[in-house]
């Protein structure tokens, strides 16, 4: 307990966080406390709007401030070509490597059974829809190269096999194991433009 109310509330609110524990939470308390108020306005108005101002893209499922996103509703985006990602984050990899000006399906995660996460939970008969409502020639599937990327790759290639549409996977310049949110944008690039096809 602190001496302050409004420290107890914040410290309570932070708690919430991921990965913030008691002493996390009492840190950052105290820095924002010590911040200048110009910061803390900041913080506090952008949390704010996070809800408001945030809507997720009803085709692509990624995160935007208009539905359709930017990328969706832009004709020079070749739309045959579809980007199965996990996260919006991912997204953002792609798009900065630069290498890629097709458009995206974001499906809100990977196959996990330990975390619950089961094909319920993604995003794939969204993608099946799209699919199959037709104009898509090839979906690329930029899950991260980990297990449960793998295990999420292959199973939305099996639900894909029974439509007229190429499934490839991204290549191994990725580092096993790793993530896309976090690996350099040369890399991204060489693992889109070497990815192999995959299925039937
Ligand atoms: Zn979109």
């Amino acid at each position: 307990m602190h001496s302050s109310p409004a420290m107890d509330r914040l410290v309570k609110s932070l708690k919430r966080l991921p990965g913030i524990g008691e002493k996390s939470a009492s840190r950052l308390a105290y820095f924002l406390l010590s911040a200048p108020d110009s910061h803390v306005a900041e913080l506090s108005e952008a949390i704010g709007r996070l809800k408001t101002d945030t809507v997720i893209c009803d085709t692509c499922f990624n995160l935007a401030d208009r539905n359709p996103c930017a990328i969706c509703a832009d004709d020079r985006r070749d739309r045959s070509l579809v980007c199965v990602v996990e996260e919006p984050a991912d997204l953002g990899s792609v798009e900065a490597s630069g290498g890629f000006h097709g458009v995206y399906h974001v499906l809100g995660g990977a196959l996990s059974p330990i975390d619950g996460m089961g094909p319920e939970n993604l995003r794939i008969e969204e993608l099946a829809a799209r699919v199959e409502k037709g104009g898509v020639s090839e979906v690329i599937l930029a899950t991260n190269p980990n297990a449960e990327g793998d295990a999420t790759a292959h199973f939305v290639a099996d639900r894909l096999s029974g439509f007229d549409v190429a499934v490839s996977r991204i290549a191994y310049g990725m580092p096993l194991g790793g993530d896309l949110e976090y690996a350099d944008h040369v890399t991204v690039g060489r693992s889109l433009e070497n990815r192999r096809q995959i299925g039937s």
